[in-house]
């Protein structure tokens, strides 16, 4: 009896470890090793409870990304963009969070940042990377990036936040790429819905 409760209980931590890796393998983005959106919205959860997040969002695009692909090849394309997070998780503070947004999109969620943080931290994010090429087997890449900032509050739902940032970069798309571009929130916003109090 004894031992099959042992048993049982060796199963059971073994199925738990296998979730817990599991879990982790589903939020996290193969290529780079930061988080994928699931693993933003899982992150999110476990640390603040709901209505809590609250500071700024800086969405970052790397330039004529295509051409680089083109004309260098997949796997250098996938070096660039390795290169990328790892020089973001350089500059970011302990509890900023780096989301693969989409292919070569990635969003910074920056807590309780202020807008002037997080405009000095685009500043110097794109100029890192505009200023050290990416080299491999001698061959020297010069990549920018385009960097939309805005701040958002407990208020405000955090995708309406991600849709003003997107907004911001393609600003900074449109002005010339290799820059930062800043929409407040005064050029908002459809707030949260609040339930209306019960009488
Ligand atoms: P823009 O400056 O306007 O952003 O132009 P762009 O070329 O960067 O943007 P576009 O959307 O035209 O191209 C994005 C490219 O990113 C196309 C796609 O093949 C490439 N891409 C997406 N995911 C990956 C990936 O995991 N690895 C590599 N190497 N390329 C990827
Ligand atoms: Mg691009
Ligand atoms: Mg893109």
């Amino acid at each position: 009896m004894q031992l099959k409760n042992e048993h049982l209980q060796h199963s059971r931590k073994r199925l738990q470890q296998a979730l817990k890796s599991s879990q982790q393998l589903a939020s996290t983005d193969a290529l780079t090793g930061c988080l994928n959106r699931r693993g933003m919205m899982r992150h999110l959860k476990q640390h603040f409870a709901p209505q809590t997040l609250q500071g700024a969002l800086l969405m970052l695009d790397l330039d004529h990304f295509k051409k680089i692909n083109d004309q260098h090849g997949h796997p250098f394309g996938d070096l660039v963009l390795k290169t990328m997070v790892q020089r973001i998780e350089m500059l970011i503070r302990t509890g900023d969070v780096v989301v693969r947004y989409g292919g070569e999109e990635f969003l910074c969620i920056l807590p309780d940042a202020s807008l002037d943080d997080a405009c000095t931290l685009a500043e110097r994010l794109r100029q890192m990377v505009a200023c050290a090429p990416v080299v491999e087997d001698g061959h020297s890449q010069w990549v920018t990036v385009s960097i939309g900032v805005t701040v958002f509050d407990a208020q405000e739902e955090l995708q309406t936040a991600i849709e003003r940032a997107d907004q911001a970069m393609y600003q900074a798309k449109g002005s010339g790429r290799n820059r930062v571009k800043v929409l407040s929130p005064t050029a908002r916003k459809p707030l949260r819905t609040v339930p209306p109090a019960m009488s």
